[in-house]
């Protein structure tokens, strides 16, 4: 993992000033591109987790997710570059498996199925114990890294972001990359939280514990652009991704980015933000979950 610690990052500026009076930037940071399979904010969610497991002497680590999630990839990838062995419960029964999950397999991970009613038990242990042969010496990463270490790790994109930067705009699953970086940003910096799911603003009730001080000022979770719920899509969708390319020569993937730089544009064009703003909006990377829908990126080529 140490290889990627002082990475250099590319920040794209998306339109200049002529495009969009009102906005002095609009800027992209490309933590997609930090490594091709451990991308965007997956890496520094598992960073400070992975580095615990081995102090802890533990010779493997089981984490979760489903037959797409980029957290699981990324987990499997990570593990086996640190030597260490992987399990990963499966949300779901899956007849065959997904590109995603016979990619975790090829990094070693041993993948454990269970059906979507008892998943929810994934926090208690003793179901946990009863999916595998033992927990010994097996260090235990929460679903996409959500925990202390993993938002410790995501403080770290902080150090990419200037702070003449107005607004920052970052896509939520469980908040924990967001939290990570509200912890180094400055208060004048607005942290606009895009949530890809029905009533994603009500994630703020979970996201609060892990702030210093529970709804902070400079939080806005936007839960307008969810495309009728988490990875749920439209055509008009998948046409803004290809158009995207085209224009920026950036790819963004079906479940948060997209949706998240679709929002953008409409924040933009509803006169969302005051004069001068800058923005800089984080591509948290997610890339491989678009094999869920390969064929319908005729532009994308290289992702597919
Ligand atoms: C996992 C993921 C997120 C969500 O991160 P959280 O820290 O769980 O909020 C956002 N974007 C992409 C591309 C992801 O893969």
């Amino acid at each position: 993992m140490g290889t990627m610690d002082n990475a250099s990052l590319p920040i794209r500026t998306l339109i200049n000033g002529s495009f969009q009076p009102k906005v002095a930037a609009l800027d992209m940071l490309r933590i997609d591109v930090l490594h091709p399979v451990v991308s965007g904010n997956k890496w520094f969610k598992l960073k400070y987790n992975l580095e615990e497991a081995l102090q802890n002497k533990c010779t493997s680590i089981l984490t979760f997710g489903g037959g797409y999630s980029n957290h699981l990839v990324a987990a499997a990838f990570a593990a086996q570059q640190a030597n260490l062995a992987s399990i990963g419960i499966i949300r779901g029964i899956y007849a065959t498996a997904t590109p995603t999950l016979l990619e975790c397999e090829a990094y070693g991970m041993k993948l454990v199925y269970v059906p979507i009613s008892e998943y929810k038990n994934k926090q208690d242990i003793h179901w946990l114990s009863t999916k595998v042969d033992s927990l010994e010496h097996t260090y235990i990463v929460p679903e996409g890294g959500a925990n202390s270490l993993g938002r410790k790790g995501a403080a770290l994109i902080g150090q990419y972001i200037a702070p003449e930067y107005s607004h920052i705009a970052v896509s939520v699953g469980s908040g924990t990359t967001l939290a990570g970086i509200h912890s180094v940003v400055q208060p004048h910096q607005q942290l606009l939280g895009f949530v890809p799911m029905k009533g994603g603003k009500g994630l703020i009730n979970e996201i609060n514990p892990w702030l210093s001080s529970p709804s902070p000022a400079n939080i806005h979770l936007i839960d307008d652009y969810h495309f009728g719920g988490f990875g749920k899509y439209n055509q008009p969708l998948i046409e803004y991704m290809n158009q995207f390319y085209v224009e920026h020569n950036v790819p963004l993937d079906i479940i948060y980015t997209s949706k998240m730089m679709w929002g953008m544009e409409q924040l933009l064009q509803q006169g969302y933000f005051p004069n001068h703003s800058r923005i800089l909006c984080i591509h948290t990377g997610g890339l491989q979950g678009n094999r869920s829908i390969a064929g319908l990126l005729p532009e994308l080529v290289d992702i597919q």
